[in-house]
């Protein structure tokens, strides 16, 4: 089974809709085999981030992303990665399908509630980036 990493970007836990996406998660048959609260380091975000570092949005994403605690939430499911994609939405909650976690939630293409891995082998890279093996159950 495939593994996927969302996480519940800062705006999504400062408007308290982390129960809510948790259910929309578990209701689409995902598998949470691990989960924590954290508040990313500017050198973390940076890291997770470095494929962006081109980017004219890079400094402010590490800025939003550093701005207050998020939660990270390790998932597994067969297709984990498509499936989890179809779940969020477009990066850009104007552009997002009815029903995805960002058009239901996500303020702005910046401030878009949640996080999701982009491909099969990052899924499994980006697990890793906050989860040891040991806390994935
Ligand atoms: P996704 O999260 O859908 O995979 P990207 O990997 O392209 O999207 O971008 C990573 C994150 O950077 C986005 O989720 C969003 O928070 C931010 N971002 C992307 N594009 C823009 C943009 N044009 N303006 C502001 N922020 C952006
Ligand atoms: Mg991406």
């Amino acid at each position: 089974m495939e593994r996927t990493l969302c996480i519940i970007k800062p705006d999504g836990v400062k408007k308290n809709v982390q129960g809510h996406i948790i259910q929309m998660l578990t209701d689409a048959g995902f598998d949470i085999i691990g989960m924590k609260m954290t508040h990313l380091s500017s050198a973390q975000a940076k890291s997770f981030y470095e494929v962006h570092k081109e980017r004219p949005f890079y400094n402010d994403l590490i800025s939003y992303m550093t701005s207050g605690n998020v939660i990270a939430v390790a998932l597994k499911k067969d297709n984990a990665v498509a499936d989890y994609r179809k779940l969020i939405g477009a990066t850009d909650p104007a552009e997002a399908e009815d029903g995805t976690i960002r058009k239901k939630f996500a303020a702005s293409k910046q401030e878009n509630s949640v996080h999701g891995s982009d491909s099969v082998e990052n899924g499994k890279i980006e697990v890793g980036f906050f989860f040891a093996e040991c806390e994935l159950y």
